[in-house]
Formats: structure tokens, sequence, C-alpha cells
């Protein structure tokens, strides 16, 4: 008898339903072959959750998370409630989510599939083999710093980090690299903020516990250069909530679309495994979404939250396979495509592979 893991599953809102349905139909082939069990329990948050119990984060998600061992997210929003009171719109649902979850760590891959090196904008040399893991602080610094104020003459926010949340975030960043190249640069802006002279002195502290992994730093102007110019010369980078908000959206434009990229929001509970892009409403419906990001989430949610390694990456070949017999959704359709499928038939492929 294999083990029991209970999935969170939240749809949400445009595409959401489609990209998460696809990727059930992976997890029930994969756990059928790999003898583990999994079982679902779905909830509600935003906008379907505004119109179906009038609030973007019901209580009952709230309470059905505690009994997860993950939860799996696809997308929330549209155009239907971007007139709401921002207390009621579904991204405040979300906030509010990952804020009870305790999800101070965000994980997010910036890989580039060797079959499409011609996706990027870049050159297919500069991106051909990278494989970046950003870590970003994500509950505290400026965007959660006391005092704050928008005055009629001035406004301020204010920076700031405890010894435990640098701490706490390091400690990811290296564990991550320990499975990894065992390589951290940290990214801040020491030559000019306290705040990150303090963050940098505590990352030396901890890095001390990791001897076998190379800590390099770097100021957050010259990383955002260094993305472009040469990224391979990066493994994990570990970086404030800010300086990872912006770093982490221009590294994952590196793999050309953003429909292929993944992430993780972790803590000290469970975490939510989602998809980088947004609900998509301009495509929602048609069938035509590209279900790889979110099906590449569940494959994170196996390596990070159920310790399961050899599941994580039967899915990750199997979407390297699928890419390189040429299936490709219509987002990525001009790159080397053989076939251009439906998300639905991405999705068939896929669990068909990690079937076997
Ligand atoms: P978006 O990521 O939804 O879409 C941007 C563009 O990328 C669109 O052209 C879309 O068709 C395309 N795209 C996105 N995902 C795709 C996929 N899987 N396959 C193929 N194409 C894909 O960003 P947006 O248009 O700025 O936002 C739409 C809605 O999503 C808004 O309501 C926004 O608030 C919300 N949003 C939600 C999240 C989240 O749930 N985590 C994140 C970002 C945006």
């Amino acid at each position: 008898m294999g083990k029991n893991y209970t999935i969170g599953i939240i749809k949400g809102d445009g595409i959401g339903p489609e990209i998460v349905n696809e990727t059930i139909k992976v997890l029930d082939a994969l756990s059928a072959n790999m003898g583990f069990n999994l079982e679902y329990i779905e909830m509600l948050l935003g906008g379907s959750a505004i119109d179906k119990m009038g609030v973007p984060l019901p209580n009952a998600t709230i309470e059905n998370v505690k009994r997860c061992d993950a939860v799996l997210f696809g997308a929330i929003g549209g155009p239907k409630w971007d007139n709401l009171k921002r207390e009621l719109r579904p991204e405040s649902g979300l906030l509010a989510l990952r804020k009870k979850m305790g999800t101070f760590a965000n994980l997010r891959p910036a890989i580039v599939y060797d079959e499409l090196v011609n996706a990027s904008t870049l050159k297919p040399e500069i991106v051909k083999g990278v494989d970046i893991m950003v870590v970003r602080e994500l509950t505290g610094g400026i965007y959660f710093g006391q005092p704050r104020e928008l005055l009629e003459d001035k406004a301020y926010n204010t920076m700031i980090y405890t010894k435990d949340e640098v701490r706490q975030i390091a400690k990811v960043a290296f564990e991550i690299a320990m499975k990894r190249r065992k390589k951290v640069c940290s990214v801040d802006k020491a030559n000019v903020l306290e705040v990150s002279q303090f963050w940098r002195e505590e990352v030396i502290r901890v890095a001390k516990d990791y001897p076998e992994v190379k800590l390099t730093h770097m100021y957050v102007d010259n990383a955002s250069m260094q993305l472009i110019r040469e990224p391979k010369q990066f493994d994990v980078i570990l970086t404030g909530n800010i300086f990872g908000d912006i770093l982490s959206d221009a590294a994952s434009m590196l793999s050309g679309s953003i429909g292929l990229l993944p992430s993780a929001s972790i803590g000290h509970g469970i975490g939510l495994y989602e998809p980088i892009h947004g609900s998509a409403p301009d495509i929602a419906g048609q069938g035509i979404a590209n279900p790889l990001a979110t099906i590449s989430s569940a494959s994170m949610m196996f390596k990070y939250a159920l310790n399961e390694e050899e599941a994580s990456i039967k899915i990750d070949n199997a979407i390297k396979k699928s890419l390189a017999q040429g299936y490709r959704t219509a987002d990525l359709g001009s790159f080397d495509a053989k076939k251009i499928c439906s998300c639905s038939e991405i999705g068939d492929i896929i669990a068909n592979y990690v079937s076997k």
C-alpha cells in the first residue's frame, strides 16, 4: 500500500479550470504508476468564490487548506471583477491566503528548454542551458514595512528586515542550492542601503552552515544586467521582496513563454504551487491555453512538498519529451512545432508519458 497525500485544488478563474484539469489528468496517471494515492479537496478562491460565496477567500477554503499536504492553484481574476472595491477583488483573496499560509519564500525557476531556445528574445547561445532558481523573500521588506503613508506633499515606505526573516529565507536558498549546483548569489543594494548591508552580513552568517555552497554577492542593478548578459552564471539567486519581484519577472522572460514557468510559495507549513501567469481572460474557454506551467508546478509540489523526487523527475522528463517531439500549444506555435495542440491534447500527451 503506497503513501496517501491530500492535495488542495484551486482552479480559479479564466483559464484556471482548463489548465488545472489537465494537471489533474497527469497526477492521476502518475499516481497510478508510482503507487501512491492522491486525494483531492477542491476549494474556491478569487472570482469564482465571489460569485458563489460573496467573498474572494471563503472560510471553508482557509479551513480546508489545513487538511492538505500541498495546494495546487491555477489562476484568479478577470474583467468581470475589476470594478469591485480592492478588498473584495479576487487578488485580495490570493494575498490573504498566502499570508494565512505563512508562505515567506517564493521559488521561481527560470528554465530554458533546449527545444525552445529560439523562442527567447535573446540569442540561443546566451540562453541555451539556463537553469536558474530565484528565491524571493515574500512576506517582509518594503512591501510590508511600517510606517508607510501617502500624504499630500510626500509619501514614504519603510524597508525593514529582521535577523529571523533574513535567516529563514537564506536557509531556504542554501537548502535548495544543496540539491542543485551548490551556488548562491545573494542580491542586494548594500552599497547604498543599511537594510541591505544587514541582509548581506546575515546571509554570510547562514552560509557558514553550508560550507559546500559557494556564496557570492551582487548589487541589484548589476544583477539585472548580468541576467540578460550572461544568465548561465547563476544557479540560485537569493533576494528580498522588491528586488525579487523585479528580477524574477526578468528571469522568466529568458525562457520565451509565460505559459511554461511554474512557481512555489513555501514557508513553515503547507505550500502553494502555481504557474507564474494569470488567468488569461483573452483566451479563456477556447481550449488553447498552455497547461505546462501548471503541470510543472505540480512537479515542484512533488519535489518540495511531498519529497517524491522520482515523480517530479518523471513530470519534467515528460514535458521535455513532448517539446522534443514538437508538440506545442498556440503560444509556442511558431517555434519548431510539428503539431499545434489544444490544452487537453497536451494534458493527454504528458499523462501518457508519465504513465510509462
Ligand atoms: P496573464 O498572465 O493572465 O496574461 C498575459 C498574456 O499571456 C495574455 O495574452 C495571455 O493570453 C497569455 N497567457 C498567460 N498564460 C497563458 C497560458 N498558460 N497559455 C497561453 N497563453 C497564456 O496576465 P494579465 O492579462 O495581465 O492578467 C489577467 C488576469 O489575471 C488579471 O485579472 C490579473 O489580475 C490576473 N492575474 C492573476 C495572477 C494569479 O492568479 N496568480 C497572476 C497575474 C495576473
